[in-house]
């Protein structure tokens, strides 16, 4: 066995950054000692821009290389935002055939209409520690105690952070536990570790202030991060995106269908079909296109799961046009902190013209959620049409089973 390996064996893996003192050169014993062990190749996995001596103990442990997505663009998308103004191309990270070419009309379907306008009409990232109290009458009393303590909890939870501001603290009582739900503006972070670190400074005062009140957990699920829930969906989280355009009767035409068709379709499909699945959300595939962006871009890939609940509301309009928009009231990115640095994934945000820090700190964040609204608007209008066509199945045979030739 090769001497390097021999290394790997005799040390637990993940010890070998520190034992060699060099991330990259570690994540290629690891790689070389798991190809010998098990009788593989591991060269597309170990074939990467990644400096690893920058990504150890910030984004990953252990690593052995990188796993890599196809990335294409959709576009461009013509957007009329509050922040986002301009054709954009949107970058899309997956490996479903067919899904960019689905984005790629729907831009094309919304840009000659005139284009989506997108607005960001809540943003703040929430934390919700659950404490036990002794009793329901105290319950009541930390909750009031905690109200009237406001100015002390703000300044210690912003004393963690020169971007992250307090906004509120919802409280939520069952039996003697309860939750306090922090909510704060976090800059161009997405902000969950902000968060996560100016509450926890938060509790230690309030414990210490208020004994009775035994902090069990940092984060109680009322949060909510990365479970489906109502919570998140009636009161948001991260940034509440609204996203609408005006699509002409003629544009529709020309693409073989009228308002009405691709109306019907969203009303018995999101509307109908949601309700009797009990599903948190009504729409045709937000999650498409949030998954996508999310990986090109370095966001919380887990945080899919709410971030794409939302709702599509269509009405035929009498000159035959169609309205649609979109609502996202839980989208969770950012432009900096987390993936966002990473080679791939700054280069996608800066296609966008949104990577790094804003001016002021907070509006490239809030820059890129607009576009995200504009971007899943023309993915749920396209796929609306496709449906309403009947092309569904075919686009994805064409586009998806690699039998585009034969067409
Ligand atoms: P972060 O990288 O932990 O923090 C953002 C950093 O960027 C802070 O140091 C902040 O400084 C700085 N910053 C510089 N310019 C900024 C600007 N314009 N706006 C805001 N901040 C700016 O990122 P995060 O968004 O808070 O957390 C994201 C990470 O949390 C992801 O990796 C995600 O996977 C992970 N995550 C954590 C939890 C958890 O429970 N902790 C849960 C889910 C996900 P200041 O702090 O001084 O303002």
């Amino acid at each position: 066995m090769h001497d390097d390996t021999m290394k790997a064996e005799e040390a637990p893996l993940h010890k070998l950054d520190l034992l060699i003192g060099d991330s990259n050169e570690a994540a290629d014993r690891r790689r070389r000692y798991l190809e010998e062990k098990h009788g593989v190749e591991l060269r597309s996995i170990g074939s990467t821009v990644i400096d690893f001596n920058g990504v150890v103990g910030r984004n990953i442990e252990n690593p052995i290389g990188a796993a890599q997505i196809p990335l294409g663009v959709a576009g461009p998308l013509r957007i009329r935002g509050q922040h986002a103004v301009g054709d954009y191309y949107i970058p899309l990270a997956t490996t479903e055939g067919a899904l960019v070419a689905s984005v790629n009309r729907g831009c094309k379907v919304v840009s000659e209409s005139g284009g989506a306008y997108s607005v960001v009409f809540r943003n703040a990232m929430s934390r919700a520690p659950i404490f036990r109290l002794p009793s329901i009458e105290k319950a009541v009393d930390f909750v009031r105690w905690v109200q009237s303590h406001m100015d002390e909890i703000r300044r210690e939870a912003e004393s963690t952070t020169r971007h992250g501001k307090l906004l509120n603290v919802e409280p939520y009582i069952v039996g003697n536990n309860v939750w306090l739900r922090f909510s704060y503006f976090t800059g161009d972070a997405m902000g969950m570790n902000m968060a996560t670190i100016a509450t926890d400074r938060a509790c230690s005062y309030i414990t210490s202030q208020f004994p009775e009140a035994k902090l069990v957990a940092l984060s109680g699920n009322m949060c909510v991060d990365k479970k489906p829930n109502a919570v998140n969906f009636i009161l948001g989280r991260g940034k509440s995106v609204l996203s609408e355009a005006i699509i002409k009767g003629d544009v529709l035409n020309r693409y073989g269908v009228d308002a009405w068709g691709v109306h019907d379709v969203n009303m018995r499909k999101n509307m109908l079909g949601s309700t009797a699945a009990h599903a948190y959300g009504h729409n045709a595939h937000f999650a498409n296109i949030i998954t996508a962006i999310f990986i090109a871009t370095g966001q919380d890939v887990a945080q899919v799961v709410e971030s794409s609940m939302g709702i599509t509301w269509t009405e035929p309009l009498e000159n035959g046009d169609l309205y649609i928009s979109i609502t996202l009231p839980s989208l969770e990115v950012g432009t900096v902190g987390g993936g966002t640095w990473l080679p791939t994934q700054r280069e996608a945000l800066q296609l966008l013209g949104v990577y790094g820090s804003g001016n002021p700190p907070g509006s490239n964040a809030v820059k890129f959620a607009e576009i995200i609204g504009a971007a899943v608007l023309a993915g749920e209008l396209n796929l609306l049409i496709a449906l309403a066509k009947g092309e569904l199945a075919r686009a994805h045979e064409r586009l998806g089973r690699g039998k585009r030739d034969r067409q």
